[in-house]
């Protein structure tokens, strides 16, 4: 897959290509002196969301973790989902300021231990800038559910890349519950590295300038030879704006089935939707019927493609990357992915199939991939019903 990063709107890469500490400092200066009541406040107005996919807000979770040194911060550049991009080109090109956003995070909730969660091939440029300033290194293994938050943190606690049950809290200090690593090594809080680098803007800048011309990222698939592109963009653009700025056509946008925005948990966007804002901050133009960005991930189906085809191709990734700890999602979710593949091929009584395991497998999990993998097959076929279906391929959907 070939990787391409776009520089032509920065914010979060306004430091260039392969920032070295020279650059990163000439651009954003020292590392901010905020006091924490003010830095903590400033996040509060921003509204500034998680980018790992969840989109849960970033002040709710720093506000409500329980504060000391024993207190781990974590930097989660795992990125699960295989054709997500954005964070290992953060770590690539802009790790200063993910690591200024790490020790931020760090020092609001008076942690001494900032930890950098990433797989290898994202780990290698940043490893001996992340030890010079303190960070500890963890490696995570290059599967979809190392990504998921209590996994990261389980990593760090056991060893193990697989989520922790979910009625265990992650931010609270709890001695003498069941988990003796958790009561032994405190509430671990966990953020996603593009969070923690818009936190670093955030500190330098203030709320109001992240309402004018703060960001988000987006890995958008070329379906070309030319791979992925990252792209920087002011929050809530659109799916069409995404595209164009990407080098797409209004003629190839038009012409394409529809596109998968926001990754595996995301939404098939097609028609006007397309000029429905991505990611709009709350209260921002275009909030109140904005599309959540989930991931980031942009992903236009190519001329030839069947909607229905693609999405089932993904439903058995995701039914094959369970944890293997939780029996409706191991025996559920390849059952969902084979009734929808049945659907898929118009076998009577088979979409109903796929509505009766989404029901079974939803809320039965550790984590929430198997409610995740039956929302996004229940959305698939709600949005391609025969009537929605292309009756016959568009013409082109040709990158040039
Ligand atoms: S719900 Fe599925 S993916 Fe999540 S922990 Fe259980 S088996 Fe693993």
């Amino acid at each position: 897959m070939t990787l391409r990063l776009d520089l032509s709107t920065p914010q979060v890469f306004a430091a260039g290509y392969h920032a070295d500490l020279a650059a990163h400092r000439a651009t954003f200066g020292d590392f901010p002196q905020v006091p924490a009541d003010t830095l903590l406040a400033q996040v509060q107005a921003s509204c500034l969301d998680g980018r790992g996919g969840a989109g849960f807000s970033t002040y709710t979770k720093l506000a409500g973790t329980e504060t000391g040194r024993k207190t781990t911060v974590i930097a989660n550049a795992a990125e699960g989902e295989y054709l997500s991009f954005k964070d290992r080109m953060l770590l690539e090109h802009a790790p200063h300021l993910v690591l200024d956003g790490l020790l931020l995070a760090s020092a609001l909730v008076g942690s001494s231990r900032p930890v950098l969660y990433a797989r290898q091939e994202s780990m290698a440029g940043v490893a001996a800038l992340a030890r010079a300033r303190g960070v500890e290194l963890i490696q995570a293994p290059g599967t979809y559910i190392s990504g998921e938050a209590s996994a990261a943190a389980r990593t760090y606690l056991q060893g193990i890349s697989k989520p922790m049950d979910r009625t265990t809290r992650l931010n609270r200090a709890e001695p003498g519950t069941k988990n003796v690593f958790r009561a032994e090594r405190g509430p671990i809080l966990v953020h996603n590295v593009e969070t923690l680098a818009q936190l670093a803007l955030i500190a330098r800048y203030g709320s109001d300038w992240f309402a004018r011309k703060g960001t988000r990222l987006f890995t958008v698939h070329t379906r070309t030879g030319a791979g992925a592109l990252v792209l920087e963009l002011p929050h809530g653009s659109s799916t069409r704006e995404i595209l164009l700025k990407a080098g797409f056509t209004g003629f190839e946008i038009a012409a394409a089935p529809a596109v998968l925005t926001g990754g595996f948990s995301g939404t098939w966007v097609k028609g006007e939707t397309l000029n429905t804002p991505l990611g709009a901050l709350p209260g921002g133009e275009g909030s109140e019927q904005a599309i959540a960005a989930g991931t980031g991930i942009i992903y236009p189906l190519l001329q030839k493609e069947d909607p229905l085809t693609v999405a089932a191709s993904f439903l058995n990734y995701l039914a094959a990357e369970n944890a293997g700890q939780c029996g409706p999602c191991v025996n559920g979710l390849p059952a969902l992915a084979d009734a929808f593949t049945a659907a898929t091929l118009g076998i009577p009584g088979a979409a109903a199939e796929v509505a009766r395991l989404g029901r079974g497998v939803s809320g039965r999990g550790m984590c929430k991939h198997p409610d995740a993998t039956a929302r996004f097959a229940l959305h698939t076929l709600e949005t391609f019903t025969p009537a929605n279906r292309p009756s016959r391929p568009p013409r082109v959907l040709q990158n040039s």
